[in-house]
């Protein structure tokens, strides 16, 4: 993916941030942040954190798009188009047994991904940016806390 400029995100992030993590549960978020652009590892601003410590690190995590756009700002439908190889590189490579989009971005590919990989169990949450930017990250962090403990205690 270092090399990759199949959309002009790659000409102003630093790196393109990979997905890391073991766990047979993937999380997909939408980009990368400051943070996660800085030390090329996903899901570590402050909202990032906010869904580790309420899920565990025992998990894969990642992004729709993987290069962070400028100023935060939202990927168009044509990036997170061409992005979309490399995340079903991954999907190929980890086998999770289930998918977890977080926000409305993750969560505009699950049409493309359970076409084709129709027996991934899946869930949706909001993005805790969003919670954060409403004041409820308490409630969402307990919320998706909660259930994925649940999931993993299976
Ligand atoms: S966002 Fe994805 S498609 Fe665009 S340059 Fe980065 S790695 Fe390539």
């Amino acid at each position: 993916m270092e090399d990759c400029h199949r959309c002009p995100l790659r000409d102003t992030c630093t790196y393109p941030v990979g997905g890391s993590g073991k766990g047979y549960i993937m999380f997909i978020g939408e980009a990368p942040g400051e943070m996660e652009d800085k030390y090329n590892i996903p899901f570590i601003g402050l909202s990032g954190r906010l869904l580790r410590n309420a899920v565990g690190n025992d998990n894969y995590f990642t992004n729709a798009v993987k290069c962070r756009p400028p100023d935060n700002r939202k990927p168009t439908a044509s990036e997170i188009e061409a992005c979309f190889c490399h995340l079903v590189d991954e999907i190929e490579e980890v086998k999770p047994a289930m998918i977890v989009y977080i926000g409305t971005t993750a969560y505009s590919l699950h049409r493309k991904i359970s076409a084709m990989y129709p027996g991934i169990p899946y869930l949706f949450f909001y993005h805790p940016a969003y919670a954060i930017r409403r004041g409820k990250a308490k409630e969402w962090s307990e919320e998706i806390g909660a259930i994925i403990k649940l999931i993993k205690e299976g």
